[in-house]
């Protein structure tokens, strides 16, 4: 984690839990667990409860993401959710890419590039996850394969709007799994992400664009695995449902 050179982000992926008021319960819970935070502090809740997340953290240091968008403006695709409408709830961020969205919903690289394009065209901070499968890291495919979903992902997003992009590495093999990474491996996959940025968009853009890791990151092990210099914060699943563990894992981001 390097803090003169980036943001630190600390954001939860709530996935689809909570209902609207069960979320108003839990911010109350989370907001005075984070209060002190050093780092920025998103919490993204399924779309139900954006309002009440928009609402009740008005004022905070906590911001607030969506899970998901589509990528048109507007029109004929029944349930779901464009940019547009985000932005006018107060909704500052939005993951892109999930590993969830991308093996139960057909997710692929070229609509998680249109989805990421959309949001950032409507204004919004995107969170762009990737990430190998068990079956690729023991094929010894990870970076290729990384390498690969970045750059599609980023597709004609421009060195400007990577100012609202953050990319998270979640190996899917970590994901609500409670097998996590150890800090060598996100640090190696973190690290080869930046390349490929700066590849991409040059040094300046890499060295400035916060790298997240994601994968059963909790209290005990957030400390270790955000001391690497290219982590520069944590997507967080199960743990960002509990306030106590959620706030242990943003205290961790300030050592
Ligand atoms: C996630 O949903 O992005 C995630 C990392 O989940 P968990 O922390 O539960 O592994």
């Amino acid at each position: 984690m390097n803090q003169t050179k980036r943001k630190t982000i600390i954001a939860g992926n709530w996935k689809m839990n909570k209902t609207a008021s069960e979320a108003a319960e839990l911010i109350d819970g989370i907001l005075p667990a984070v209060q002190d935070a050093c780092c920025e502090v998103v919490i993204c809740t399924p779309f139900t409860s954006l309002v009440t997340a928009v609402e009740k953290c008005k004022g905070t240091n906590v911001h607030v993401g969506a899970e998901n968008v589509h990528f048109e403006k507007s029109g004929a695709f029944t349930g779901e959710i464009s940019a547009d409408m985000l932005v006018d709830l107060g909704v500052e961020y939005v993951i892109t890419g999930h590993s969830e969205r991308r093996q139960y919903f057909a997710e692929t690289n070229e609509t998680v590039n249109k989805r990421t394009r959309a949001a950032l065209a409507a204004g919004l901070k995107v969170i762009v996850c990737v990430g190998e499968s068990l079956a690729e890291r023991e094929q010894g495919v990870t970076e290729e394969l990384v390498r690969l979903q970045t750059k599609i992902a980023l597709k004609d997003v421009t060195a400007e709007e990577m100012q609202r992009i953050v990319i998270a590495y979640e190996p899917v093999w970590a994901i609500g799994t409670g097998r996590t990474a150890t800090s060598e491996q996100a640090q190696e996959v973190c690290a080869a992400i930046r390349k490929v940025v700066g590849e991409l968009y040059g040094s300046d853009v890499a060295e400035a664009t916060t790298i997240q890791y994601g994968g059963s990151m909790n209290a005990a092990n957030a400390q270790e695995l955000l001391s690497k210099p290219d982590v520069d914060g944590g997507l967080i699943g199960g743990a960002s449902l509990k306030p106590d563990d959620f706030g242990a894992i943003v205290a961790a981001a300030r050592q």
